[in-house]
Parts: structure tokens; C-alpha cells; sequence
């Protein structure tokens, strides 16, 4: 396998996961062989998580895609890059034609150019119905219903409307960073199994960062692409939004890593960030952990003494996280503390009812 970012590929153990290749990935617009007919390619994300991992399986005399990346002039040009390198037939260039179009899951940097390659390489979107619809639903929303309801919602838990205001100021953010997905899908469940290239790839569904996330796992080379329902260093947003304020995703996230429970120790995971690893239980076990750990802080600050009895959500951010939260943030970061707080009430630890002042609190049970 060949190292793309100049540095030697070798195999690297950090927090008792292997990475394969050690600190090695595929420059934008180039990609690496990651196992036979797997090809590992790397999109630019303008976040703090400045990247995601994309695939291209061989599949007989033509390629199928997994995962997209956000629409960004620079990503279809990288893209543009790979269908000349691969000889892809694009925008009615000859060449091998892409064979299916895999999403994951909903969120912009997995969707954002499946409506885009979709039409350019005249190819069909595979993916789940919910993360379908809700691709088709959040493009279409209108500004004023997404403002008005989530002003709603986060001032019932405790924010101040004027940061609501600042939140929301940018209005639909997700129609600026997807093209419209396609109008037509063929739907993706769980324990469907794909032909892709020789191999059997079987869909695994994962919940809670998204709601029906497709993860492609083949038993005969143990590979599974696992989006961001698994992610080596750091974790997946688990968050409550305002669509749906009763659900409660860290338990429907915590919940689903029993679809995975049969998976061997060293399948090679292929993530959507960060690097491919081995050690998907382990990797589970610490991702379990953590949110264990963060469950026991956050309940801890609701014990008295020097924490107070009753919290709203956006009281109790800062028991949850330790550093400083910007405006830009503070969606995520309620989202996420609200998760962990729907976690304590559903197993009986907290109790959350509305205030004579409007806003939602809790306390322990
Ligand atoms: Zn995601």
C-alpha cells in the first residue's frame, strides 16, 4: 500500500487500537489501495474536523462510491480528479461507468454531493428511507419553521433567545452545504446484502448519531465501513434536536452497538474520520466508556453539595463539557447534553419537569 502524504506506512498501536498504516492517508484528489478493489479517499471539510474518508469499491468494469462529501467547489474538483485518474465515465465522457452511489447517512459531508454525482454520472443513490427522507425534509425546510420551532426549544431548556437569535441567524445551513438529493432512491435495510466487486456486503444499521445509518460489513475479508456510527479518537454527535425533543438517541446509539456485537476483534474498520483501524470491540468498549464516564460527571453535578439541585439543560453544558463553548457550538452542545439527560431520566436517575417560568429542569429522582 502506498503512502500519499509522504510519510512511511506502517502499522502504528495508540490506545489499543492497530492503525494499519500508521499516520499515512491519501492527499485530496488522490486515494490509496487500503485492501484489495478498496480505494481510500479523503475529502476537505472547512471545520475543525477538517476532513472525511470516502471509498470507491471496484465493482466488475466500474466503480460503486460510498459517501460523498460536502458541496464544495474544491470537493468537485477533487472528485473531477478521481474520474480522470480512474477513467470514470462523467458528464457524458466515456469511460467505466459507477455502478451504485452508497450514502451512509444524512449529514452534509456524507450527502452533500449525492444529488451532484448523481446526475453527472448518471447512477442511482442507495441508502437507507430515513436517512432519505430526512435529506429531502431538511433541504426543504423552510427558514422560518426551522427559527421559529428551535427558538422553542431552547428556550424551553434554558438558552437566552438573543443567542438563539445568533444561532439561527445563517437560516437553513443545510441546503447551502448538500445539493438537492436525488428525488428517487433504491432503499437500503438493515441485513440487505449488496454484491459490490465479488465481495457480499451486508448492511449493518447503526441509530443515534443518525437515525437509520448504514454501516457495510463483508465477513469473507472482514472489512466494515463503518461512517460515523464508529470513529477511532474521537465520537460521534449524539444529539437531541428539535424535530424530535422526546427522543432519546444515546440510548438508541448505545443500544444498536448490539448490531455489531458479532463482529471479529480485528476486522479493518474504515472510518469516515480520522484512520482505518483494527480493534472495533475494543474500540466500542471505549466509546461505551466514555459516555459512561460522562453520564456519572453529569449526574454528579445534580448530587447537591456543590452542585444545585435543579439544572436546565443549558445550566448543566458546563458540567458536560470543560472547555468553552462559542455560539457556533452551542447547537451541538445542548443537543448533546440533552441526549445524556434523556439517558439519566429514561433510566430513572433524573426527573425532569416545566417550571411556573417556561423552562424545562431537572433533578434527581
Ligand atoms: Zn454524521
Amino acid at each position: 500500500m502506498s503512502s500519499a502524504n509522504g510519510r512511511p506506512a506502517r502499522t502504528r498501536v495508540e490506545d489499543g487500537l492497530d492503525y494499519p498504516l500508521g499516520e499515512s492517508w491519501p492527499a485530496a484528489g488522490r486515494t490509496i489501495e487500503i485492501a484489495s478493489g478498496v480505494h481510500w479517499l479523503r475529502m476537505p471539510l472547512p471545520f475543525q474536523l477538517d476532513h472525511i474518508n470516502l471509498w470507491l469499491l471496484e465493482d466488475g468494469d466500474g466503480y460503486a462510491i460510498v459517501d460523498t462529501g460536502l458541496q464544495l467547489d474544491e470537493t468537485k474538483e477533487h472528485w473531477l480528479e478521481i474520474f480522470r485518474r480512474f477513467g470514470i465515465a462523467h458528464g457524458g465522457k466515456a469511460g467505466k461507468p459507477v455502478t451504485r452511489l452508497i450514502v451512509t447517512h444524512f449529514h452534509p459531508d456524507h450527502m452533500g454531493l449525492a444529488g451532484w454525482l448523481n446526475d453527472l454520472l448518471d447512477t442511482e443513490l442507495w441508502i437507507t428511507r430515513t436517512e432519505w427522507l430526512m435529506a429531502r425534509m431538511l433541504y426543504l425546510d423552510s427558514d422560518a419553521v426551522n427559527h421559529r420551532s428551535m427558538a422553542k426549544f431552547y428556550a424551553l431548556h434554558g438558552l437566552a433567545p438573543d443567542l438563539v437569535d445568533r444561532m439561527f441567524s445563517s437560516g437553513n445551513t443545510y441546503r447551502r452545504r448538500v445539493a438537492e438529493a436525488p428525488f428517487h432512491h433504491r432503499r437500503l435495510c438493515a441485513g440487505d446484502v449488496l454484491e459490490i466487486g465479488g465481495r457480499r456486503w451486508e448492511i449493518i444499521v447503526g441509530t443515534g448519531h443518525a437515525p437509520e445509518h448504514a454501516c457495510l460489513w463483508t465477513a469473507g475479508d472482514g472489512i466494515l465501513i463503518s461512517g460515523d456510527q464508529i470513529l477511532p479518537k474521537i465520537t460521534p454527535n449524539i444529539s437531541v434536536w428539535a424535530s424530535e425533543p422526546d427522543a432519546s438517541p444515546l440510548e438508541d446509539y448505545l443500544g444498536s452497538f448490539a448490531n455489531f456485537a458479532g463482529l471479529p476483534d480485528d476486522a479493518l474498520v474504515l472510518p469516515s474520520h480520522n484512520l482505518p483501524f483494527r480493534g472495533v470491540q475494543t474500540r466500542i468498549g471505549q466509546i461505551v466508556d466514555h459516555h459512561r464516564v460522562r453520564l456519572e460527571r453529569l449526574s454528579g453535578g445534580f448530587a447537591g453539595g456543590s452542585g444545585r439541585a435543579r439544572l436546565s439543560a443549558a445550566d448543566a453544558v458546563p458540567l458536560l463539557f470543560r472547555r468553552e463553548i462559542d455560539f457556533h457550538q452551542m447547537g451541538f452542545a445542548m443537543g448533546e447534553c440533552l441526549a445524556h439527560l434523556a439517558y439519566l431520566e429514561g433510566e430513572g436517575t433524573l426527573t425532569g419537569r416545566l417550571d411556573p417560568d417556561g423552562i424545562h429542569r431537572f433533578e434527581r429522582t
